[in-house]
């Protein structure tokens, strides 16, 4: 898979693709990430990539060419199964649309910035918007990157044991039962007796029931 993400602010993005297992599945080749810088899409002496709203109001918009160039550019280079601009009115981001994107093979994501991005590029550029929820960001870059997490981590090879995409929460519509480590002991604090009986059967119920309690208990909509 290859994911480009578009940003007037490339810099918000550098640490999240660059440690644990976003860089692991870079290095094995699983996913490419190419961070674009969209000034280099800018014309003119100060390479502007916004301007002011038309019909006034407070905040800057990113401008239409630079975005239009971007994404010209980089769909010249390869075909884009989606091109997904990040917004806080898009469709809200799920489990299962990162299940749904991890079989894509390309994707852009748009970060806007400040007030966004002029709505011609809503209109006329992108295939999909997406939301990471009801609230407002400064800019898409920590959106993209919460998307890109969420998809590059389902790419099969991409976790190390493989079945462990399958038993975290969401993806099976249950909430993942609690987990446990070393010491079994702490501050009297003891880790469930079952967890240690080594009856591996049983300890699977039990992870099965706690599953379904929280769910119940959690997020009662998931088992509607
Ligand atoms: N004026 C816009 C908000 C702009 S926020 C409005 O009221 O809807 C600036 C940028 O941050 C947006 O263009 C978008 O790319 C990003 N952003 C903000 N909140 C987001 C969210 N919840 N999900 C995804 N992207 C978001």
């Amino acid at each position: 898979m290859h994911i480009s993400i578009i940003t007037c602010l490339p810099r918000l993005l550098e640490s999240p693709f660059n440690d644990s297992i976003l860089k692991r599945a870079q290095t094995k080749g699983l996913v490419s990430v190419n961070i674009i810088d969209l000034r280099e899409y800018a014309t003119g002496k100060h390479k502007p990539v916004d301007d002011y709203a038309f019909g006034g109001g407070a905040g800057m918009v990113l401008m239409i060419e630079p975005i239009d160039k971007c994404i010209t550019d980089l769909k010249s280079k390869r075909h884009y199964d989606e091109i997904i601009y990040m917004s806080p009115d898009g469709e809200l981001f799920t489990q299962s649309i990162a299940n749904e994107l991890s079989l894509k093979k390309n994707l852009i994501l748009l970060c806007g910035h400040y007030k966004g991005v002029d709505e011609r590029v809503r209109e006329h550029l992108v295939t999909r918007e997406i939301s990471i929820g009801d609230y407002v960001l400064s800019g898409g870059e920590l959106a993209a990157a919460v998307v890109a997490d969420a998809v590059i981590r389902l790419i099969p090879g991409v976790l190390s044991d493989e079945t462990s995409a399958l038993s975290d929460s969401f993806q099976d519509g249950l909430i993942a039962p609690p987990v446990y480590t070393r010491p079994a002991e702490y501050k009297g604090w003891k880790v469930p007796d079952i967890l240690l009986s080594g009856h591996q059967a049983r300890i699977e119920e039990w992870k099965h029931e706690q599953s379904l309690d929280r769910t119940r208990k959690r997020r009662p909509n998931l088992l509607k």
